[in-house]
């Protein structure tokens, strides 16, 4: 069962394959893996003492930057990302990401975000969309198109909470909806990285 996995230098972590989207880019749909990893399809939710192992166990060498990420939206666990980030910082001088697709409040309505201040260093988040509707078409969440706004509330706050915030777009839609989407981005004051859309296990950052 692979929890911890290296990529680009990166050590990334993979606690759930829970998510409450279905997007039309995710890599899930194409790959078991990425690159050479093993399979990043758990046997089941890791318990904090089976991550806590792994964490330990894992050759960390050189790693200055830890990732939550993987085959899932990690923040289907959030309080497990709060326990997990607190060993990590307890245990190492790693910087902490989240990626996420910024839906916590609809996942945990009652989970409150500043759990992840002094932890979470630095959050991306999918925008995938310029606005409520194409979301929905893009990412297809089971929650509506309510979660377009509840997304873009996530990022505002998370300005306040970690050191560094970013947009993040697959160049699966248009290059117009692209440019509307660093609008989107650049008015709220938070960068946008567009990623290339990609069907094998070449990358998933
Ligand atoms: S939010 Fe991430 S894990 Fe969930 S469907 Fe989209 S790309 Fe896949």
């Amino acid at each position: 069962m692979t929890i911890f996995y290296k990529f680009e230098g990166k050590m990334y972590i993979n606690i759930t394959n829970g998510c409450p989207c279905r997007c039309v880019f995710c890599l899930r749909d194409n790959a078991d893996s990425i690159k050479d990893n093993d399979s990043l399809w758990l046997e089941h939710e890791p318990s904090f003492e089976e991550i806590t192992a792994a964490f330990d166990a894992f050759d960390k060498t050189g790693m200055t930057d830890a990732v939550f990420c993987g085959y899932g939206e990690p923040t289907v666990r959030a309080d497990m990302i709060v326990r997990v980030a607190q060993y990590i910082k307890d245990n190492s001088d790693m910087s902490i990401r989240l990626n996420s697709n910024g839906l916590v409040k609809l996942i945990h309505p009652d989970f409150d975000i500043n759990s992840f201040r002094g932890l979470i260093d630095s959050v991306s988040i999918s925008l995938n969309a310029p606005d409520a509707v194409r979301y929905n078409e893009v990412t297809r969440p089971s929650f509506g198109e309510k979660s377009f706004d509840v997304m873009l509330r996530f990022a505002e706050e998370m300005k306040d909470i970690c050191s560094s915030v970013a947009f993040t777009v697959v160049d699966i839609i248009s290059e117009e909806e692209i440019e509307r989407c660093r609008a989107v981005a650049d008015k709220m004051g938070i960068p946008l990285r567009v990623r290339h859309y990609i069907t094998d296990n070449e990358s998933y950052t």
